[in-house]
């Protein structure tokens, strides 16, 4: 069974050929080195905050970098509450939870999770510098897989679970010393029946694409994602991508496909 992420979910959203590209063929794509060096920086406090968590020694790591012990420090301080033991309570980091759906099986993997008897509590650390509007992560298919899946593998009820975002600034931004913010959605009934029936239509619509062993489609290039897509010269958008305002615009070296000799 097709394994689907948050992440696959969003991209078929957004393009299904696009999905195809990333996930069914793996084509790799140019990266910035500002945005790996980012990444690099995000996973690592990643994986500061799973030792703390499982009670393994943290100090090697923070002593080689100031910035993330900055940061680790400051979420420490910014939410107290969140690393208090509870008695009664399961609590895991990196908490992996499954759910067989329509012929897929639906995955995510919570930063942190804590559950008492009557609640449930997603955790999520993100290594932005700008946290996104409220309005805009409420839609975000992260947000919603991972409320949708807690209810639907433990005894909780939509109005017992909630998912927060704690949001800490990369190093970058800790010079201007921006403290860690936050963002917590509540859940509903009504909202775990419309992301049903959005995975619903998602799945059912994926199913139907991949039985006609054709390339899968491309968004309409109206719809303006094209502008931003990796992928924009491998299908012949890059017009969307690079503009072409009467002169031939060659797009970056990095950006042109290799062609197998
Ligand atoms: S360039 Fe446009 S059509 Fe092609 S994969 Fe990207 S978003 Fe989809």
């Amino acid at each position: 069974m097709l394994s689907l992420t948050q992440g696959h979910l969003r991209l078929l959203e957004i393009c299904p050929r696009r999905y195809q590209y990333t996930y069914l063929e793996h084509h790799t794509v140019p990266t910035d080195p500002a945005v790996l060096e980012r990444q690099r920086w995000g996973t690592e406090f990643h994986r500061v905050m799973q030792q703390r968590d499982l009670g393994l020694p943290v100090d090697d790591l923070l002593k080689e970098d100031a910035a993330l012990e900055a940061a680790v420090r400051g979420l420490l301080d910014a939410a107290p509450d969140l690393f208090t033991p509870q008695g009664d309570g399961f609590r895991q980091s990196e908490h992996r939870r499954t759910l067989a759906f329509n012929g897929y099986t639906l995955t995510a993997i919570y930063d942190l999770l804590v559950m008492g008897p009557t609640s449930g509590q997603i955790v999520d650390w993100k290594t932005y510098q700008n946290p996104p509007h409220q309005a805009q992560l409420a839609r975000e298919w992260q947000t919603r897989l991972y409320l949708y899946l807690l209810v639907e593998t433990s005894h909780l009820t939509p109005a017992q679970v909630t998912m927060t975002y704690w949001f800490v600034a990369p190093p970058v931004a800790q010079a201007a010393s921006e403290p860690p913010s936050s963002i917590t959605f509540p859940y509903t009934a009504a909202q775990h029946r419309r992301t049903e029936a959005d995975l619903q239509r998602l799945t059912d619509t994926l199913t139907a694409l991949l039985s006609t062993e054709t390339d899968l489609p491309k968004v309409d290039p109206a719809k303006g994602y094209c502008a931003q897509c990796p992928f924009a010269v491998r299908c012949q958008r890059w017009s969307e991508r690079f503009g072409l305002e009467g002169a031939m615009v060659l797009p970056a070296i990095a950006d042109i496909a290799e062609v197998p000799l």
